[in-house]
């Protein structure tokens, strides 16, 4: 069986905060770290995700998420955090 997560494409987010603060399971976090455009970037945190798809909504940047439902959570899609 399958789960349900959003993968943040790190070089597209502009850290605007937006899927942060829609996520209602709270699986999204802003990170420390700076990606090429300049941007403290978005990661998916947390393994409580609905599949909703709120933060594809919210998002204001084209393909910086993509949201999927009952699939496999590949090696390393939940990125760290608490
Ligand atoms: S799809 Fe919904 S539950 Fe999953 S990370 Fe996005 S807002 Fe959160
Ligand atoms: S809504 Fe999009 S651009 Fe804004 S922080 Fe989240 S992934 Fe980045």
């Amino acid at each position: 069986m399958g789960t349900n997560y959003a993968h943040i494409e790190t070089d597209l987010c502009k850290g605007c905060r937006l899927c942060v603060e829609t996520c209602p399971h709270g699986c999204l976090e802003m990170g420390t770290e700076i990606n090429k455009l300049g941007y403290q970037y978005a990661r998916f945190v947390k393994d409580a995700c609905t599949a909703c798809g709120l933060c594809y909504y919210a998002c204001p940047e084209p393909e910086a998420i993509t949201v999927y439902r009952d699939e496999p959570v590949p090696e390393g899609a939940v990125q760290g955090g608490s």
